[in-house]
């Protein structure tokens, strides 16, 4: 009986180990993909450039768009910017109806009915075809590859609005921690030509690639969404381990961080996650303030053009009662607050 234990227990422990391994093995390599694939790609794939933007870091800016994100938070603004890859969408309103892209289609995955074209995601290869084809526009492609050269020709059209104004670039997505060499460049030459620059990160990236980054970054705007890791996971897809100890890091390295809090009604609006958030930051360094980003449902429409579900209708814009309370426990820990910078 006794040695029978002993091999049970043996046992147990090859396959917990056996377990364990391939967990580590499923994790780094998910890992790996998700910041490798672009790594060898020095032309970023963007799904934007905004000029004149006055809500992406001080003054006025252009923001850089990279597409990509390891995080899927359903109350996602751009969510052109989370697929890594390019996309496609239907206009309706630019349709004429003259069917041209359902005969196109190499993958059959058109359709038409009274209420317009339907394309079948999981045929779709995203092969561009329709957009080349239709005649009126109504086919558009998310996301492109771009030069370096080019972003920074972009970029540069707006000059005199930084030196004016105090602004700058702002490199936002999507996660552009995704796809850091493309990243290190442009902040390489930007910083050559003294333009100011900030990167607006979700912080779920290698701590030695954002640490490389931060050696060419004058503003960080640093993403916190929830403090609880349980429901971090259940709202962005990964918990924030990562995020809240590359925050550490980053404060350590003196770069300079302006928390971004998206603020929804009913998930992280309660006085204990405020609380803890706030206790987190006060005691780190080089945090410039915080940013209160009240949730809205402006970006419900996208969802719906590149084929997904919108699972924000749920959750409510905060009231004022709810800014104004969120506000005063920030500021009662000594930080900074603006609403909606
Ligand atoms: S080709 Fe363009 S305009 Fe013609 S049916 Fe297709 S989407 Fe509509
Ligand atoms: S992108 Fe290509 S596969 Fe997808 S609907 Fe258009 S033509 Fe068809």
């Amino acid at each position: 009986m006794y040695r029978y234990d002993i091999v049970k227990l043996e046992i147990i422990f090859i396959i917990n180990t056996l377990q364990l391994y391939t967990i580590i093995l499923l994790y780094s390599d998910i890992f790996c993909y998700l910041f490798s694939m672009t790594t060898n790609n020095p032309s970023p794939l963007l799904f934007s450039i905004k000029r004149y933007a006055l809500h992406d870091g001080p003054n006025i800016r252009t923001t850089v768009f990279f597409k990509g994100c390891p995080l899927s938070c359903f109350w996602c603004h751009n969510p052109e910017g989370i697929n890594p890859k390019a996309e496609v969408i239907f206009v309706k309103d630019k349709c004429i109806g003259c069917r041209e892209c359902l005969h196109g289609c190499p993958e059959s995955a058109l359709t038409v009915d009274d209420t317009g074209i339907h394309r079948d995601f999981s045929r779709c290869t995203t092969c561009l075809e329709c957009v080349e084809i239709c005649p009126s526009l109504a086919h558009e492609a998310v996301g492109y590859q771009s030069g370096i050269n080019e972003v920074m020709a972009e970029i540069e059209k707006d000059r005199l609005f930084y030196e004016q104004s105090g602004g700058g670039v702002t490199f936002s997505g999507g996660e552009p921690l995704m796809q850091p060499q493309a990243l290190l460049e442009l902040l390489k030459r930007c910083g050559e030509r003294g333009i100011h620059r900030a990167v607006d990160t979700t912080g779920f990236a290698p701590t030695a690639i954002l640490l490389d980054i931060a050696k060419h970054v004058d503003l960080f705007l640093y993403d916190i969404k929830v403090m609880d890791a349980e429901l971090h996971k259940r709202y962005t897809g990964v918990d924030n381990t990562l995020i809240l100890k590359n925050l550490k890091v980053l404060s350590e390295s003196g770069a300079k961080i302006q928390i971004r809090v998206p603020l929804l009604a009913g998930i992280n609006d309660s006085d204990h996650n405020i609380r803890l958030t706030a206790d987190f930051i006060c005691n780190l360094k080089g945090i410039q303030g915080v940013d209160l980003l009240p949730y809205h449902h402006f970006a419900s429409h996208k969802y719906l053009k590149l084929g997904g579900e919108y699972r924000g209708e749920q959750y409510h814009t905060p009231d004022s009662q709810c800014l104004a309370r969120v506000t005063h426990i920030f500021k009662d820990f000594g930080l900074q607050v603006r609403l909606g910078a």
